[in-house]
């Protein structure tokens, strides 16, 4: 019997273990699901002990564009995101895939908010913002990207504008946004969680007419930023659903099986109540 794992360097307290700990028990799957560290110069040799050792596995950073070269194949999720956080091990062969992408959307939909001909601020341009800045293209979205470091938002418009020369993006520097009529803010960027919990990346006068507010960060359940976001009457969503789904859609690729919604919502509640204790 092969395992899964996570991989990436360093692998700091990650709720992946528990997710699929869960999942494999419900399903009484005798499988476990490891974290191993894989250093980014140890990369290359590992993938053929992964190969040969394990069904699957998670990618984390800083693995997530470095791996695409040393896999086989890619499937359009990979292909479109620029990135892999699964990996699928198929008759020899190591197959790309992500999630992260599917996650996103989730959240979106727990709220039943639609994306078409929305005209979204993006906060940050690492590599969630990447994703969601990828997918946001494909659907046609005109977005503006707002970072601290002006060089990572010009290059993430430049990625965009290659793969989606229709794409409509805007640059704008994180301290200085220009107000919109933006429909949408996404905060893709760590302020909110940590020693930066008490900030907000954006002052609340740009939640002014804003339907959503999107928060990556599932930790605390409501930053400052979704908590200001609320007062002024937007819609909000944490974090916690994309970390959540993107680990499930990738047990669902594993195993060709889909996740019940029963089971989802009791892994979603295992999981809230480990992070945020029974409130
Ligand atoms: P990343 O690649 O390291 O990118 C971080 C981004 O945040 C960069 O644009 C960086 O700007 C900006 N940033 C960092 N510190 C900042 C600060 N003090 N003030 C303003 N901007 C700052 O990280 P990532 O993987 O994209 O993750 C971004 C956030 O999303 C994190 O909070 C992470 O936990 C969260 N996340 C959540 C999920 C989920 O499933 N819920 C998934 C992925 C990520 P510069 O370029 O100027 O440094």
């Amino acid at each position: 019997m092969k395992n899964y794992a996570l991989i990436g360097y360093p692998l700091s307290h990650s709720f992946s273990p528990i997710l699929h700990g869960l999942v494999y028990k419900s399903w009484e799957l005798p499988n476990i699901y490891l974290s191993w560290e894989v250093l980014p110069e140890e990369l290359e040799l590992a993938i053929p002990m992964l190969k040969r050792n394990l069904a699957g596995f998670n990618v984390t950073a800083p693995h997530k564009k470095a791996i695409i070269r040393l896999l086989d194949d890619l499937d359009f999720s990979a292909q479109l995101y620029g990135a892999v956080n699964t990996v699928k091990s198929e008759e020899g062969k190591l197959i790309g895939f992500n999630t992260d992408g599917a996650g996103f959307l989730k959240g979106l939909s727990e709220v039943d908010y639609e994306l078409t001909n929305k005209h979204i601020l993006l906060l940050g341009a690492g590599g969630a913002s990447q994703t969601i800045a990828l997918e946001l293209a494909h659907q046609g979205c005109p977005v503006t990207i707002a970072n601290r470091e002006l060089s990572e938002a010009y290059a993430l418009k430049l990625l965009l504008e290659k793969r989606f020369p229709e794409a409509s993006v805007e640059i704008a520097q994180l301290n200085d946004i220009p107000k919109g009529s933006y429909s949408c803010i996404i905060n893709a960027t760590p302020v909110g969680m940590g020693s930066l919990a008490n900030e907000s990346p954006i002052s609340s006068d740009y939640f002014r007419g804003v339907e959503l507010a999107y928060d990556l960060i599932y930790n605390p359940a409501e930053t400052l930023f979704l908590k200001e976001a609320g007062k002024m009457g937007c819609l909000t969503v944490n974090g916690l659903t994309m970390l959540i789904a993107q680990g499930l859609k990738a047990i669902e690729i594993w195993f060709e099986r889909e996740i019940d919604t029963e089971l989802e919502e009791n892994i979603y509640s295992s999981i809230a109540k480990e992070l945020y204790g029974n409130d």
